[in-house]
């Protein structure tokens, strides 16, 4: 067989990929299984938030929602409410339009094609090729920070990863391994793995890397240096004036509406959804949070207003507890 040179070294490099991940595997409550609804979830929560923290959503929303079917039907404050703290919520909202789908075009087993996969909801490329690999064995890439870490080490990659040709050489490398090897679900999990546990972004662990000799950064003193910088956005500061409008034990709160960013929760009136108020100055906030939203880096200060005309609805503040708030909201109430 003819082999060229990528291809020959993905060859090389996969059984000791595998191996490593056999022997090191960090044991992790959705790697017990092989439910591609329970891995579905666990991939989805992990987009944005660290293991340690997701290991106990997972857990809390297994327990709920067993099924896909108990999904679909779930009410949508529930599924909000399992989510709150784990941030962009349209991930939480996806997955039950998503379950949903499954219930009416798959019976409500989790397909296992992986043209079927994509097209749902929430389901990019690298969730569809971490389910397909990891619950069915199919030889399917991912592509994500980690994974991008170590192919640009390992292959000694300079250019711009968000770039279109940096983007297509990395799916094209990742397809190579995957198809490398007949353990799919390993294999992608290995660089899932490594990525997390060895190839770390400052200090790798190079003496713990089973692919340490195949390094091109590593050999050529690039490690720091790869992957490249993309030139980025600069971030943007932003105020936001919070109101607390209280009616003896009662306050009063606002739905996020549909198509915003953290719909269905409910927060604290304030001028980013409601009408500007005229505060002095140099009035002192009674809290102040601050929080990141993508490239926005956004300053809350809540303050004590009359209620006026101020459209919402009341709350006992003894119930705050079991209805989703959004976190920044949350964060100025338990100030007070
Ligand atoms: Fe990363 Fe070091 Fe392994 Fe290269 S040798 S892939 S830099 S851990």
């Amino acid at each position: 067989m003819h082999h060229k040179p990528a291809q020959r070294k993905a060859l090389r490099l996969t059984p000791r990929l595998v191996n490593w991940y056999a022997e090191n595997a960090r044991d992790l409550p959705w790697r017990r299984t092989n439910d591609p609804y329970a891995i579905w979830v666990s991939e989805i929560m992990l987009q944005q938030t660290r293991v340690t923290t997701v290991i106990n959503y997972w857990e809390r929303w297994m327990r709920a929602f067993p099924t896909i079917n108990k999904l679909a039907r779930a009410r949508p404050e529930q599924v909000l409410k399992l989510w709150e703290g784990l941030g962009y919520y349209s991930r939480a909202r996806n997955l039950q339009l998503a379950a949903k789908q499954i219930v009416a075009r798959h019976n409500g087993t989790f397909p296992d094609d992986p043209e079927a996969i994509r097209s749902l909801p929430g389901i990019g490329r690298y969730t569809a090729g971490a389910i397909s690999s990891i619950a069915f064995e199919q030889p399917e890439p991912i592509v994500d920070g980690n994974v991008i870490r170590i192919l640009t080490r390992l292959f000694g990659l300079r250019g711009d990863p968000k770039s279109k040709p940096m983007q297509e050489t990395l799916w094209a490398l990742a397809n190579q391994l995957v198809k490398a090897t007949a353990d799919c679900g390993a294999l992608n999990q290995s660089l899932m793995e490594l990525g997390a546990t060895v190839c770390h972004p400052r200090a790798p662990q190079c003496d713990r890397c089973p692919v340490a000799r195949s390094c091109v950064a590593r050999r050529e003193g690039l490690i720091h240096l790869l992957p490249a910088k993309p030139v980025r956005a600069a971030t943007m500061k932003r105020g936001i004036q919070v109101y607390l409008i209280t009616h003896s034990d009662r306050v009063l709160l606002q739905k996020r509406p549909e198509g915003f960013h953290n719909a269905g929760f409910w927060e604290l009136p304030n001028d980013e959804t409601g009408p500007a108020r005229m505060l002095a100055t140099d009035a002192k906030p009674l809290a102040t949070a601050r929080h990141t939203i993508t490239r926005y880096r956004i300053q809350l200060q809540l303050f004590a207003v009359p209620r006026s005309k101020t459209p919402g609805e009341w709350h006992a503040r003894d119930n705050l507890n079991a209805i989703p708030l959004t976190a920044a909201h949350r964060k100025l109430l338990r100030q007070i």
